[in-house]
């Protein structure tokens, strides 16, 4: 039996390692690089792709993947432990090629796409000279795929893909979207949609508008609303067998949480360690804000919640690599999902106040990253539809009680503990 909570020196060197390089290299770009996803930035031109290139001769390149692509085949325990570290810098995921959605977006065109696609799109989005958009959601619902109505219809060689999408993050910068649309409308509900690739500048194709986060200005932001009108593309830019589309978004969305909740342990323990220093650091009435006792209070319970949260992600890596199986580890992957927005907010939260005034200003990050933690529990599903499918998985097994009296009713235990030692209770009566 082993239970252990060391990495190996060796791993732990490596980890070292990119601590360091982000710390030192990476987190500066976060202030100066205006988004890691346009690649026509010039700052981020000038800047991105020497750090990629350290990354790749240090072979720390998209350890999401497998040999096969060019990853190094981690099991998702040393993700883990990597990804807490790239969780601490926006730009981080995409100088260790690993950002959604292309990481997602590439393990679809790996196993789904067509030569063509692949022979176009898949190299050259591994190695991040391209991005690529997921075009999901629809305006009238995210949660509930079954409402879509963007619809592709076969036309000889082609298919016609009509509809809009809301929320295609970063659709203004990718050279494709892959688009969910409903082909077969009159089978059951969970095969009546198809994935296509959509080549940016592909007639029909237009961005209506793109939205930003709330502390952003007004016409600014990367979640894009996206319109498809009439677009035509060959039967080749279908992605698995027609009407698999959501078996295919599945087998992306597994992976994609629990590398967010990764990446979550990292942020959140940036905010834990930000609240500390100015635990120390600030003085009211003659003390240091350290010495209040609920200060006090609010930093042992961040720490409790990291530490709880970081543990829950680990094994459930563990459990990935264990069973070799996402659908095995459903329930796990959404208690994490689901723990990642609650650890984020909470720890935030205090963070800011502790900050007092300063907390709530622009010139700090806590009202961004408020907001990332109602993002962490929106996107790739809400928060309640992670919980119901927990508590559904938790609850498929458990067997009702055997009468109208639960089993944990103390009379019956008590009477069937004096029948179990009725021999030695008669002697000491
Ligand atoms: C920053 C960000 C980036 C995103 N990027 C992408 C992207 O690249 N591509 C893409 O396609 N989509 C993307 N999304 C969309 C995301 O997938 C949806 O926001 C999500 O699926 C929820 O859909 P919705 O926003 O329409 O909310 P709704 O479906 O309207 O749900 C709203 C709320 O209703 C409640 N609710 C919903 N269903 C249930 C239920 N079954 N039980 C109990 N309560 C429920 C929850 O409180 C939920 O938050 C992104 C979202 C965000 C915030």
């Amino acid at each position: 039996m082993s239970w252990d909570f060391e990495t190996d020196p060796e791993f732990q060197s490596t980890l070292d390692w990119a601590e360091a390089f982000v710390r030192e290299e990476v987190e500066p770009l976060d202030y100066i690089v205006e988004s890691a996803y346009d690649h026509e930035d010039p700052v981020r031109k000038a800047l991105i792709p020497p750090l990629q290139r350290i990354v790749r001769e240090r072979g720390l390149w998209a350890t999401h993947l497998g040999p096969e692509l060019g990853g190094k085949g981690y099991g998702q325990v040393k993700l883990a432990l990597l990804n807490e570290i790239l969780g601490r810098s926006a730009c981080a995921p995409i100088v260790f090629g690993s950002q959604a959605p292309d990481s997602g977006n590439s393990e679809i065109l790996a196993r789904f796409g067509s030569p063509m696609l692949k022979q176009r799109y898949l190299r050259p989005l591994l190695d991040n000279e391209i991005g690529s958009c997921f075009s999901m959601t629809e305006v009238q619902g995210g949660a509930d795929p079954k409402v879509f109505t963007t619809s592709a219809v076969r036309d000889g060689d082609e298919w016609v893909i009509t509809g809009e999408k809301w929320f295609s993050s970063y659709a203004r910068f990718a050279s494709f979207l892959i688009v969910m649309a409903v082909t077969h409308p009159d089978a059951p509900p969970y095969q009546q949609q198809s994935m296509f690739v959509v080549p940016r500048g592909t007639p029909g194709l237009s961005i209506l508008r793109n939205v930003g986060m709330g502390y952003e200005p007004l016409g600014t932001g990367y979640e894009a609303y996206v319109r498809y009108d009439g677009v035509r593309v060959s039967n080749d830019h279908l992605l698995g067998e027609p009407g698999q589309a959501f078996a295919i978004a599945q087998t992306r969305l597994g992976g994609g949480r629990i590398h967010h909740a990764m990446r979550t342990v990292g942020l959140v323990r940036r905010m834990y360690e930000s609240m500390c220093e100015r635990a120390v650091s600030r003085f009211t009435q003659g003390e240091s804000l350290a010495r209040k006792q609920l200060v006090q209070a609010a930093i042992a319970d961040s720490w409790t919640q990291l530490e709880m949260f970081r543990l829950l992600t680990l094994r459930t890596a563990w459990r990935i690599d264990k069973h070799q199986d996402y659908r095995a580890v459903r329930g796990d992957i959404s208690a994490v999902k689901a723990a990642m927005q609650t650890v984020l907010h909470d720890v935030t939260a205090r963070a800011l106040q502790i900050h007092g005034s300063l907390g709530v200003t622009n010139e700090m990050p806590f009202v961004k990253t408020m907001i990332e933690s109602f993002v962490m529990g929106l996107a790739d599903g809400p928060t309640e539809v992670h919980k119901v499918t927990l508590a559904r998985e938790l609850l498929r097994d458990v067997k009702p009680a055997p009468s109208a009296f639960p089993s944990e009713h103390i009379p019956a235990l008590r009477a069937a503990a004096e029948a179990k030692y009725a021999d030695v209770l008669a002697t000491l009566r």
